[in-house]
């Protein structure tokens, strides 16, 4: 016979395993312990960043999801991969399908109003990608005219429309890879998007043929997006990114993920500071 102590302790343990689940997972992608699974959110088809090949998956993002999940207690093997494609990462984290996502994702103030941001853990610019032997394009203000690939639901597209070039014919895919194709074939002129992320496609896919121009025009600063009010986890993964950067493992990150695309973060924001400031979040 248990005595009354223990059946009480027996009863606030399984009462605290449903408190800890419901702080953990809500309705969200979290399940039970033991069984215990993270779902991330990342990109599939940006090498270099978020990338899937088989059942494996590499990049800077997938590396610094793995080093928070660990953080907050989950190995690589309790980690569920889903892809977020841009126009899809606010409905998946408001709907519970992914727990974070990790995917080139600039905190801005339109999103920030529907999900929360921790970060950044990283800070890339929007620039330009051109064929080998383009001479007109050579920044924003010159893509009158042209015709420019950027992806829906990013925020690339947005700055051009709005910033630079009324006048640009602007095509929207669903991923830059696409948009690369279509460079690559010349149905573009041009490819708008975060100089990172158009680096990794142009060392994977460009075959020599493909130049970044170079000329950075945004800052674009990564989040890690959860869902809306979770405060005490966007405390945490602040906590998991300052440490990832502490501790060396986010310069070694970095390092894989851009070596041999001739890429170098900017050194003034990178590795970012003040994580979990508010003023790191954009307007655009
Ligand atoms: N960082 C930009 C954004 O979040 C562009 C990259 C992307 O589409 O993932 O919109």
């Amino acid at each position: 016979m248990r005595s009354f102590a223990q059946k009480a302790l027996a009863v606030a343990a399984a009462v605290s395993a449903v408190a800890s689940l419901t702080a953990c997972g809500g309705s969200s992608a979290a399940t039970d312990s033991g069984g215990k699974k993270i779902t991330i959110g990342i990109k599939f088809d940006q090498p270099g960043l978020g990338f899937k090949q088989g059942s494996s998956y590499t990049g800077f993002d997938v590396d610094v999801a793995r080093y928070v999940a660990k953080d907050l207690g989950y190995s690589d093997s309790q980690i569920v991969w889903k892809e977020a494609p841009s126009k899809q990462r606010e409905a998946l984290l408001q709907n519970g399908d992914v727990d974070m996502v990790v995917a080139t994702y600039t905190m801005n103030k339109p999103r920030s109003k529907v999900i929360d941001f921790a970060g950044p853990y990283f800070v890339a610019a929007q620039d330009i990608l051109v064929r080998s032997d383009e001479k007109d394009i050579t920044g924003p203000k010159t893509l009158n005219g042209k015709k420019l690939c950027s992806v829906t639901g990013s925020n690339s597209a947005e700055r051009v429309k709005e910033e630079y070039s009324n006048k640009v014919q602007l095509m929207e895919q669903s991923g830059y890879a696409e948009c690369v194709t279509a460079l690559i074939s010349g149905t573009v002129d041009a490819v708008t998007t975060d100089d990172i992320i158009l680096a990794g496609l142009a060392a994977a896919k460009g075959n020599g043929q493909l130049k970044v121009l170079g000329t950075p025009f945004s800052e674009e600063p990564y989040g890690i997006g959860v869902k809306k009010g979770r405060t005490a986890l966007v405390k945490k993964i602040n906590k998991a990114i300052e440490e990832m950067i502490a501790d060396g493992s986010w310069k070694k990150a970095v390092n894989a993920a851009t070596k041999g695309t001739g890429y170098t973060p900017n050194s003034e924001y990178n590795p970012p500071t003040k994580i979990g400031d508010k003023s790191w979040i954009q307007d655009l």
